[in-house]
């Protein structure tokens, strides 16, 4: 199959699944879970930023970052897994991941020291870490990407954002960037980016946010890209 027809079969497999409903709802699609990936060159690590001790950002409405993370993450990983591919999740559920520490500070910096072992140590892995973007000004929305100085983030980044503004967020101006002062993307060698999928500071952009429908467009977009991008590499 060509590459042009195996991206134009994912997209359409991904439409198809979404437009019958099955990814609607709240993790409808946790019996795909189980289903055993092919044989693929790429292990997708998801990480649901945040968790636990550190819940990032609080939205306006008073629900935490690390919440939407995770809600979107385990999401991700149940369409990418079902549609084929190896992922591998830094958390499942509301935890942080560190190994020792006495004060948060210290487990705040095991958790990151922690997170980037457990993608280094990942044999061919891409990254994808989840977060949500946060202002002062509540008037900014739209989703950004940002990306590791490694081979092919600055790439899969770009079609991510371009993904989002031709769908998600029609008339968005915003532009990938290059990751700066994020510990994970600084220490990680393989192909990774990181998604802010929106602000939880604008009321209606946090509504969005936190309904599944929207959720599962998301991912959909997240997948679909990360995919092509594959296909391509
Ligand atoms: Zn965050």
């Amino acid at each position: 199959m060509g590459k042009g027809k195996k991206w134009g079969f994912a997209y359409l497999l991904i439409v198809g699944c979404f437009l019958s409903g099955i990814f609607l709802g709240n993790r409808a699609v946790t019996v795909f879970s189980e289903t055993q990936p092919m044989e693929r060159e790429h292990c997708i690590v998801i990480d649901a930023g945040h968790g636990g001790i550190d819940g990032g950002a609080t939205s306006c409405t008073g629900k935490l970052e690390s919440t939407f993370n995770l809600e979107i993450a385990l999401r991700l990983n149940d369409l990418l897994h079902f549609l084929g591919y190896e992922t591998k999740m830094i958390r499942t559920t509301d935890t942080s991941v560190y190994t020792k520490g006495e004060t948060i500070a210290q487990k705040k910096i095991s958790d990151l020291k922690e997170r980037v072992r457990m993608v280094n140590e990942t044999e061919n892995a891409l990254l994808v870490s989840i977060h949500q973007n946060n202002f002062s000004d509540g008037r900014y929305s739209g989703a950004q990407i940002f990306y590791a100085d490694t081979e092919g983030s600055q790439l899969l980044a770009k079609q991510l954002q371009d993904a989002f503004v031709s769908t998600l967020n029609p008339g968005s101006n915003r532009q990938s960037k290059q990751s700066s002062g994020v510990y994970l993307m600084e220490h990680i060698d393989c192909t990774g980016v990181l998604v802010e999928c929106g602000f939880l500071s604008n009321a209606q952009e946090e509504a969005k946010l936190r309904s599944p429908d929207y959720q599962q467009r998301l991912c959909c977009v997240i997948a679909a890209t990360m995919i092509r991008f594959l296909s391509n590499t």
